[in-house]
């Protein structure tokens, strides 16, 4: 946890057509978008006595770039009105290539939006087609092009890999002319299939299968080595920044433990040890809010226990890794410590046990050994 203002997320759940992989909430086709966009101010307006101040603003999706540019205009506009915002807030918006036109990324400058993450998963036509995306290569390299020559020094660039026949030639090809274009910040994720996506149903049909882990462990390592030699640093498990100052100052706040609002359908809150979250339908949502009510539709208050295991958790994901000093409370940490340190899965650095290349392979695994 730290003292940092917190995050404000706002989730835009419309799709122009889903992905095959994904299972996050959002709708295809909507009547509602309008009155969406409406009521999000309403549900804003809810947490004024409980949230005053944000450091950072994260339009996040579903694809935040479908709807027309006004509506983003009209829900900054709204949320600026109702909290303040840090100087030099980090404003980011997801966006799919497609949307992405002059007019479009010229509104979302003068709207003050300054961090771009592009959803581009891949530089090769077929692998696109094969994820369900609606772009192609030449689409991702001209909204890469138009929003450069908007005037945007910030832009992230969200790839995918280890699916059904990806190979370390074809990945190390979508790295490499990533980099070409020397985006600030870069996402690779590794692909893991949801059970209710059409690449689940694949893969329940014995149509398509997972890579073995063997090559999962090659491609993540060739991550790290291509980004690392042209300059990144890897931050996170899945991130990567082109110096210090392009680290997610918004995604931080999440591995920090640090307070977020967020607001939609789907969204999830923290403050002060509790975590909340909404409904997940635009439907209910607009209803709810349109009677007066909440959308919120569980709560829990975190223990000790769950936070600090969650706090262990986030730490073995970053750069920063985990405190001695809370490794400490966990029955034969030092032991257990000293095995992970030989095994070269951290190393201790001043008050941190520090993941390494290998510690990031299997971070998620490495606090279940403490516990
Ligand atoms: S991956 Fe993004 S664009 Fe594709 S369906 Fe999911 S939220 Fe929508």
């Amino acid at each position: 946890m730290t003292d940092s203002p917190p995050g404000l997320y706002v989730h835009i759940p419309f799709c122009a057509k889903r992905c095959s992989y994904c299972d996050f909430y959002s709708e295809e086709k909507s009547s509602l978008v309008k009155k969406y966009f409406e009521l999000l101010g309403a549900e804003a307006g809810s947490y004024s006595s409980l949230f005053r101040e944000f450091g950072t603003l994260y339009l996040g999706g579903g694809t935040p770039s479908l709807p027309e540019a006004a509506l983003i205009e009209g829900v900054i506009d709204a949320l600026s009105r109702i909290f303040d915002f840090v100087p030099g807030r980090e404003t980011t918006i997801e966006v799919n290539p497609d949307d992405i036109t002059k007019e479009k990324a010229r509104s979302y400058a003068a709207f003050g939006i300054n961090r771009i993450s592009v959803g581009i998963q891949s530089f090769d036509d077929a692998e696109l087609t094969f994820l369900g995306r609606r772009h192609d290569s030449d689409t991702a390299v001209k909204a890469i092009d138009i929003l450069r020559s908007e005037g945007f020094s910030n832009i992230g660039i969200d790839l995918i890999y280890g699916f059904h026949d990806h190979t370390e030639e074809s990945w190390r090809r979508t790295l490499v002319r990533a980099v070409k274009f020397l985006p600030e910040h870069v996402s690779c994720y590794q692909m893991t299939v949801p059970v209710n996506t059409r690449m689940g149903d694949l893969l329940a049909e014995g149509k398509i299968s997972e890579i073995p882990d063997d090559l999962q462990r090659r491609l993540f390592i060739l991550t790290d080595k291509v980004l690392t030699e042209n300059g990144y640093i890897h931050y996170e498990v899945s991130n990567f920044a082109r110096g210090e100052e392009y680290i997610s100052r918004h995604n931080t706040r999440y591995w920090d433990r640090t307070d977020y609002l967020g607001l939609g359908p789907s969204a999830h809150s923290y403050r002060s040890d509790c975590r909340w979250w909404n409904v997940s339908s635009v439907e209910e949502y607009c209803t709810l809010l349109e009677k007066g009510g909440d959308p919120v539709i569980g709560r829990e208050e975190l223990t000790q226990a769950q936070i600090d295991l969650e706090d262990l958790y986030l730490g073995f994901r970053t750069r920063k890794g985990a405190a001695l000093s809370l490794i400490a409370q966990f029955v034969s940490g030092d032991r257990i410590l000293g095995e992970l340190a030989e095994d070269r899965l951290v190393s201790i650095q001043g008050e941190y046990a520090v993941p390494t290349l290998s510690g990031f392979l299997v971070a998620d695994r490495l606090p279940l050994l403490f516990y």
